[in-house]
């Protein structure tokens, strides 16, 4: 189950449910989810795509006038803290694994 919608400058922008047909455990979870660049080496297409597209900001001290800006803080909660694994916030939503480039993850210049 999905639905489309058409945020900033019209790029659509996707929420999707989807039901597997074997579960996965909790263990695995990292091997399928992650807010990271990794994706360099096996697909270098995708990965400039996620640059171009998919990064946030910046905001905050460096652009105070961002649109997702709040009484001087983003509303969007960036910039996300680096995280080894996948976990659930206290309001329900989930913080995806984001290693940092100590951790063996790519960065990107924007
Ligand atoms: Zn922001």
């Amino acid at each position: 189950m999905y639905t489309i919608e058409w945020q900033k400058r019209d790029l659509p922008h996707m929420h999707m449910l989807v039901w597997l047909m074997n579960k996965i455990r909790p263990d695995q979870i990292d091997s399928i989810m992650a807010a990271e660049l990794s994706v360099k080496k096996e697909d270098p297409v995708l990965y400039e795509i996620i640059k171009k597209h998919m990064f946030h900001g910046p905001c905050e001290a460096l652009n105070p006038n961002s649109p997702c800006m709040r009484n001087t803080k983003c509303t969007k909660k960036f910039p996300k803290l680096f995280q080894c694994q996948i976990s659930t916030s206290d309001d329900g939503y989930p913080k995806y694994r984001r290693r940092s480039p100590e951790q063996g993850e790519q960065t990107a210049t924007i």
